[in-house]
């Protein structure tokens, strides 16, 4: 299932797009360890029992199991529906209890980073503008292997601190942050 909202970049769009397809990667190589067949009543269980207890699942797997659920509250994606249908909120959280396993040749943290870009991304209507924009910049960036220090990413807050809400929606880049930023 893919977001319909549009992305504010192409690079924004093709990073989710890579993370979505790898979600769907980890998802097929779960089923295949488990010997269970896509589309069978052991594949429903299978999701349930993953969203059910995330610590014991790498992210990209829960990810995945909550992508293929629909929220019997709302009607939504789970944990993608409206903020507030309590259930999504419960399995929004939930899923940050996942495990986050650094790629080879990365900063550590660097997957905690990548993981929570794209689930803020994701969670649209969850985060306001100015958090979105901060973590929709970076995610390529976190995706390519690099990891902001905390004065990095503290600079680049009060930068978008500067900008209005409309501002935050459509900056493609933290340079054209900096450029609207400057002078105010
Ligand atoms: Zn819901």
């Amino acid at each position: 299932m893919t977001d319909v909202r549009p992305w504010r970049s192409v690079l924004l769009a093709e990073t989710i797009g890579g993370l979505e397809a790898e979600l769907g990667a980890a998802w097929a190589r779960l089923l295949a360890e488990m010997g269970v067949e896509a589309g069978s009543p052991e594949e429903a269980a299978l999701k349930l029992l993953v969203v059910e207890d995330p610590a014991e699942h790498e992210w990209r797997v829960v990810d995945a199991a909550l992508d293929r659920l629909e929220c019997v509250e709302c009607g939504s994606v789970l944990a993608r529906g409206p903020v507030t249908c309590r259930r999504c909120a419960f399995h929004h959280d939930a899923r940050f209890a996942a495990r986050e396993v650094d790629r080879v040749d990365v900063p550590p943290g660097n997957e905690h980073a990548v993981r929570v870009a794209f689930a803020v991304a994701r969670g649209g209507r969850r985060y306001n503008a100015r958090v979105r924009a901060g973590f929709e910049l970076s995610l390529p960036l976190v995706v390519a292997g690099e990891l902001p220090t905390t004065r990095q990413a503290q600079a680049a807050r009060a930068l978008l601190d500067r900008l209005t809400p409309e501002e935050c929606e459509r900056v493609t880049t933290f340079g054209e942050v900096a450029v609207l930023a400057r002078g105010r």
